[in-house]
């Protein structure tokens, strides 16, 4: 469905960058439960709903075709997104879904380097960039995550834990390329744990991203990525989060499994 004149995508008039809003659903929901959660998202969300932000849904792998489906067939405006692939297009890799797997999907974002795949899956940095430059090569967008532990936080080493994960995985990537990236800040202490983050600790991690890429990059590049926060968003947390100085969206795990929440963080 066409958007209604004035509810069309608006940048933020702050830093012309284009907010979005993600959900990742993980490891919940099967195809007919996916079904009725977006069905339900849709009919709570209005026209003018749409104007602030992009909204990516990422169910799981299973579940891509069905909504991919149900996107296209009622023209929702909801971007389709995947949690994982492999870096490999094809072979004997036994239970991996590649790439162009997905994009035949018309998946437009792909999370990569989640910190439960790096500490559940073992996933190093080395896999992450090889996903990163994978995702890219099938004209998707990454949403690469970083973030520190709480010890990590508290021997004061978040500076270089984000720093270090933002240059291994982009710094063999072109900076055309990495202009187009996601970029989202979870600090792994407030992943699931009802523990958020500060708007000044989102901001602050924004901000250190954008100075590593500045590093490797210029500004230009790092003025172009989109960083978004993640790690126990609410309808109650989701505005001063988005109100913070760098941000560009929000990375939404638990929350975006009750339509009502995940509307209600949209709306914020
Ligand atoms: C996530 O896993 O990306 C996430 C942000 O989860 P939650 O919102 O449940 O903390």
């Amino acid at each position: 469905m066409a958007a209604k004149k004035g509810h069309e995508l608006r940048p933020n008039p702050r830093t012309g960058r284009y907010r979005l809003i993600s959900g990742n659903w993980k490891m919940n929901l099967n195809h007919l439960e996916a079904i009725q959660l977006v069905q339900k998202l849709y009919f709570e969300l209005r026209d003018v709903d749409y104007g602030f932000a992009e909204i990516s849904l990422h169910p799981p792998a299973t579940d891509l075709r069905s909504i991919q489906l149900l996107i296209e067939s009622d023209r929702m405006r909801f971007s389709l997104g995947a949690q994982n692939c492999y870096y490999e297009a094809s072979g004997a890799y036994t239970g991996e879904v590649s790439a162009s797997m997905l994009a035949k999907l018309n998946v437009r974002y792909v999370i990569v380097g989640h910190s439960e795949r790096r500490r559940i899956f073992g996933e190093t940095d080395e896999v992450v960039a090889k996903k990163l430059a994978a995702v890219f090569s099938e004209q998707m967008t990454p949403i690469l995550c970083v973030g520190e532990t709480l010890e990590q936080r508290e021997e004061g080493r978040t500076d270089d834990v984000l720093m270090g994960q933002v240059r291994a995985a982009v710094s063999e990537l072109p900076g055309d390329l990495v202009s187009t990236l996601v970029i989202a800040y979870e600090p792994i202490w407030a992943i699931g744990t009802g523990r958020v983050a500060t708007p000044d600790d989102a901001a602050s991690g924004a901000q250190l991203i954008r100075e590593e890429l500045t590093t490797l990059y210029g500004e230009g590049v790092a003025n172009a990525v989109r960083v978004q926060y993640g790690g126990s968003v609410t309808p109650i947390t989701a505005a001063e989060l988005l109100e913070a100085e760098g941000v560009d969206g929000l990375l939404v795990g638990g929350a975006s499994l009750d339509a009502d929440a995940f509307a209600r963080i949209i709306r914020a």
